[in-house]
Parts: structure tokens; sequence; C-alpha cells
């Protein structure tokens, strides 16, 4: 029944989508959209993505000091910008690969591993006036027009069908398509030169924009891997582009370099990401400790993370690395030690809650298990935690919920393993077909 509802809505969107002529913000000029979105459809899109984007983005940062920091200086840019009354929010996202990202109607992130390389407030301004200028030109619009209708039509209907909808399919694919979204030179352009504006207007020193992009310069001049793998691969970043905007500068502001009502305000800025940079130290140890994951070298990755934890033992986010690893070494003991620790730091990360709620699977504690990936599957609705939480419903005696869960997964992944093997436990539980 769903995948036929789908099907007419999806098709609906398609023949919505083929003529629409939207006026840009910025520009004042009328472009030929793919899709006419209205400003309530771009915030709504928006917020929807955004949480599971924060998700793939390992999840916030806990420190709500300088959440609450990035998110004042982020608004005191956006009150000046071009669309003012967009309900804009800012977060920092625990990643660390270097990266800043914008979705259709104000919502955006900067990581971890980008705060800890800037050394002022109006090199943070240059950051997040840079994103509010992608909002305001609506380029993160475009570039969801151009890219994602059909999972657009996905999202829709899986709200209207309530539950768990197309399972990962949906819930990750249009915050990943955002998170990748890239974009053109010329929008990057157009971006920096607003970003600027809106740093003067709110009364930071431009010299921010100049500092961070000759930061950036210097990374890209260096090949850094994890700089090409994020922000250089979504926005990306030249000397020509930086020269450009030190003559826009110079150009149009030349003034306020050495006015000194323009800030960069170094104090604020350190005093707010003290502890970011604290944990600084033990985030270079887990991301060594990825690293020789991915060369699948387990005994120096948990020692690394053990490292880590050590360091900082209030960090979730390590905590639930080391769980990760030791569960994949069947130390199932320790692991769980970790993860409830990981669970207990940080509630709103959805893998710790799933490898946590695989662990009380595995010792046969239904209605905790049934708790932890219940919980994991609102944060992130992923294919391992639906069939988990099947399982555990079907041994925890709720049969028929096991059923459509175990549905569920075999129509998100039909030709997969899980899906197989949930289509034959629905099968064999007497769930139809
Ligand atoms: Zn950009």
């Amino acid at each position: 029944m769903l995948p036929n509802k789908m099907f007419r809505l999806s098709l609906l969107l398609v023949v919505f989508a083929l003529a629409g002529c939207a006026v840009n913000p910025v520009t004042g000029r009328s472009e030929l959209a793919f899709y006419e979105m209205s400003e309530k459809q771009e915030v709504d899109i928006g917020q929807k993505a955004f949480p599971k984007a924060i998700q793939q983005m390992h999840g916030e940062f806990r420190d709500p000091a300088l959440q609450a920091y990035v998110n004042a200086v982020g608004k005191r840019l956006a009150a000046v910008s071009h669309r003012p009354q967009l309900p804009y929010h800012f977060a920092v996202v625990n990643d660390s690969s270097p990266n800043a990202f914008a979705m259709p109607g104000g919502a955006i992130a900067i990581t971890r591993g980008l705060l800890v390389g800037i050394g002022n407030e109006a090199q943070l301004a240059a950051v997040l006036g840079h994103e509010i200028g992608h909002v305001t030109a609506r380029h993160a619009a475009q570039g969801i027009q151009r890219e994602t209708l059909l999972s657009l039509g996905m999202i829709v209907l899986g709200e209207a069908a309530g539950g768990y909808g197309a399972l990962a399919r949906q819930g990750g694919q249009l915050a990943a398509t955002l998170i990748e979204n890239s974009y053109s030179r010329e929008q990057e352009s157009e971006a920096d030169r607003l970003g600027i504006d809106y740093m003067v207007r709110a009364g930071y020193n431009p010299l921010g924009s100049v500092q961070l992009q000759e930061f950036l310069l210097k990374q890209s001049g260096e090949q850094n891997p994890a700089w090409l793998a994020g922000l250089f691969r979504t926005h990306p970043f030249s000397r020509e582009r930086m020269e450009a905007n030190q003559a826009y500068i110079q150009s149009r502001y030349p003034t306020t370099l050495h006015d000194p009502h323009y800030t960069l305000d170094p104090e604020h800025f350190h005093s707010a990401t003290a502890g970011l940079r604290k944990s600084a130290k033990a985030y270079a140890l887990y991301d060594e400790g990825r690293e020789a994951e991915q060369r699948k070298d387990l005994n120096g990755a948990i020692a690394l993370y053990r490292q880590a934890v050590q360091m900082a033992p209030d960090q979730a986010l390590l905590h639930a690395a080391l769980g990760n690893a030791l569960l994949r070494q069947d130390k199932e003991a320790e692991a769980r030690t970790h993860l409830e620790r990981a669970v207990a730091l940080d509630g709103n990360y959805f893998e710790s809650r799933l490898e946590l709620g695989y662990v009380l699977s595995q010792e046969r504690a239904w209605g905790a298990a049934i708790r932890e990936l219940t919980r994991s599957m609102e944060l992130m609705p992923t294919l391992q935690g639906a069939y988990l939480l099947a399982g555990a419903h079907e041994q925890g005696g709720d049969p028929r919920r096991a059923v459509a869960l175990y549905r569920q997964v075999a129509a998100a992944d039909p030709n997969g393993q899980l899906g197989r093997a949930a289509a034959l436990r629905a099968r064999q539980l007497g769930g139809g077909p």
C-alpha cells in the first residue's frame, strides 16, 4: 500500500515542478527554478533535514555555553542580512573534518574541526556570514531543486504515512545531500561578498575574513586530506577567490580595516572556545584511532581510544568510539560500560543508543533494549535499528509490532542482507507474503 501512495505523491510533485519562477531575494532578479519553493517550504525542508544532518555529523558538541555563543554571533549577522525574518539556528557539530554547511531556510552548522582552527570572533563571523549568504541568495534551496526532488517526495510521504517511513533511505538521504551540496565558483564568490557585507553591517572587522581566507589558503596548499574531504569539496577555494575578496574589501570598505569600532574580538572567542580547545588533544587521538580502524588495526584503535577517554572522560563520542571498537572484539561487558557512559553523557546521539540497544539485546534485556532502540530510531531511523527493534519486540512478546517493523526493513532494503532476513522473519511470523 505504501509504495503506491508514494508513487502518486512523487508524481504530483514532479508535475508541480515542471515550471516555476522565483524571485531571488538578494539580486531581485527572477530566476527560473526547477521547483518553485516557497519560503515556508525552504524552512520546512531545512528543519526536517537538520536534526538528521546533525546525527550524521556525530551529534552536537556538548557545550551549551559554546552553542549559545555561536548562535549569538550567527543571529547578529542574520539580523542584518537580506532575509532577517528566517528562523536562523546555528549549531556546532561534533565532527573532526573542518566544514560548515547551510540548509535552506537558515539552519547552519559549523564543525568542531573547523572551529578549533579559528582564532577570533570576526573569523567565526566570516564563516557564518558566508553560510548565511548561501541561504539568503537561495543557493542552498537551488541545490535541493536540482538534485533531490524525489527524496523530497519521499520525505513528505514518510511524514504522511507515519512511523519510520522508508527508514534510512529517507531519513539520511536528504540530509546527506544537503551536507554534500557543493556550490559553483560563482555561488562561492557571491556568498563571500554577502558574508563580508553582513560582517561589516554587524560591526565586525572584515580583516577577520581576510585572516580566515589566508588560513584556508595555507591549508589548501598543504593538501591536507581532511580539508580536501571537508570544506574544500563543498566550498571550492582558490588564491583568486581570496584576492577577489581582498579587492572587494579595499574598494568597498577601505576605512573599516583600521577603525576600532569594527572588532575582531579574540578575547570573547578564546573564553567561549576554551572547552573545545581543552579536548582537542583527545580528539586528535580519536582521529588517529579512526584511521587505525580504517587500516583494520582494531587493537591500535582501541589503545588510542583508551588514551583519548582517559584524557577527556567527559566526551561522549570518545566513549562511544571505544565501546563500538570493543564490541567488534566481542568484549561486551567492557563495551557496555563505555556505551552506557556515552548515553549518560549525551543521550541525543543515535549511534550510542543503537549500540547499547544491541548489547542489551544480546543480554536478552528486551525492555531496556526496546527503550534504547526506540530512542535511536527517533533520532535517526536506520535499517540496523529497525531490525534490532523488531527482534526485541518479537522476543519481548509483541509479534504484531515486530512484523510491521520487519516489513518496513524489507521494503527499504529489498536486495540487502537485512532486508531479506527481515522479509523471511515477517513470513515466519505469519505476516503475509
Ligand atoms: Zn560556500
